[in-house]
């Protein structure tokens, strides 16, 4: 799994991401994010900054592309991604969970 791997996905699959402040019933800060298949919707935890957002999207997406993957395998993948992206592969994933991308919040409520 590389860069470009992730990188494919998130154009072709046609997910958004969305960056929310709050996980209703989830209740607890600690959530950084979650993948919604059926609707396309990667959502992040707003409060998280930039590096964890980028690291979040990464986990996300090889959740939906390694369904099998348990919590440590995903874990280890991300970080090892993370670790190795140069900085033009830093600032495309950083470009998807930037806060321009909040207008998808506004219209995913209205
Ligand atoms: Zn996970």
């Amino acid at each position: 799994m590389t860069f470009k791997i992730i990188k494919r996905n998130l154009i072709y699959s046609g997910y958004s991401v969305v960056l929310i402040s709050r996980f209703r019933g989830y209740g607890k800060d600690s959530v950084k994010g979650f993948i919604a298949p059926d609707t396309l919707q990667i959502f992040i935890n707003k409060s998280l900054d930039l590096e964890e957002r980028v690291r979040t999207l990464i986990h996300e997406l090889l959740h939906d592309h390694y369904p099998k993957w348990d919590e440590k395998l995903i874990e280890n993948k991300t970080q090892e991604i993370y670790r190795n992206l140069n900085k033009e592969e830093k600032g495309f994933l950083q470009f998807f969970v930037s806060e321009d991308e909040l207008i998808l919040e506004k219209e995913l409520i209205s």
